[in-house]
């Protein structure tokens, strides 16, 4: 992707988080941009780390897999995290436990107990997201609200993940206003484990479209693709 275009796209999204933190009384220290970089070519996302962002979300095992070892992207590997957004199935959970930093979405007891297995093997703390499911019908993947708590007391035990938080995909709609519900959701759900004793100090919520009302929602992570580069020709 053309650098000039990236970095306009950035500096537009990075202007739109700053104000929607400030209107929210936040700062925009609190909330970090996690470019995804899916169906990106891993050239763009050279370019992208030359323009100084850190963090990408991938939403496929293979496809990041291929990205992240490319050559030219490794040389320029400063620092740089990769968080997974997509589905996970069990049978990746070794090769997601090697590449990510942050596993966003996972979704069972099952799955987190691969995770684990795994990340014992590999001598890592696994930091993750609970993938929650606010809407019964439109979103495939997520834990529903009345089993969270349920799941959470159970890999609380499993020593080799750190939950860190939530993370929702609230169903699509142009009017954003109609998404801030979801948004809100999943905060209050948060604050009501927070007071039966769990620690979840990140909401993962918030794409190109309803970024900004997810911030003044009390998002710490925005998941950001097409705004930053472009639509996707899938
Ligand atoms: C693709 C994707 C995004 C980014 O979507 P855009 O609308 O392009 O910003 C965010 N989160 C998840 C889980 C995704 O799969």
């Amino acid at each position: 992707m053309d650098e000039k275009q990236l970095l306009e796209n950035v500096n537009t999204v990075y202007k739109k988080i700053s104000h929607a933190a400030m209107r929210a009384g936040r700062s925009p220290d609190g909330i970090r941009l996690i470019a995804v970089t899916k169906t990106v070519s891993a050239d763009s996302v050279k370019t992208a780390v030359e323009i100084g962002l850190r963090e990408f979300g991938e939403n496929r095992v293979q496809e990041a897999q291929k990205k992240i070892s490319d050559p030219g992207l490794q040389l320029k590997n400063r620092s740089v995290l990769w968080h997974l957004v997509g589905h996970l199935q069990k049978n990746k959970a070794r090769v997601a436990v090697n590449l990510f930093d942050l596993i966003q979405s996972i979704d069972s007891v099952a799955l987190a107990e691969e995770v684990d297995r795994h990340a014992e093997k590999s001598g890592k703390r696994q930091r993750i997201l609970l993938q929650v499911k606010l809407s019964y019908e439109e979103s495939k993947y997520g834990i529903l609200k009345k089993n969270i708590k349920d799941m959470l007391a159970r890999i609380s035990g499993y020593q080799n993940l750190q939950v860190e938080g939530l993370m929702t995909i609230p169903p699509f709609n142009d009017d954003t206003e109609k998404v801030r519900p979801f948004f809100a959701e999943l905060r209050e759900l948060r604050n009501s484990l927070e007071l039966s004793g769990y620690s979840l100090p990140e909401l993962s919520m918030g794409m190109s479209h309803d970024y900004e009302v997810a911030i003044e929602e009390g998002a710490t992570m925005v998941r950001v693709g097409t705004a930053l580069f472009g639509e996707r020709n899938t």
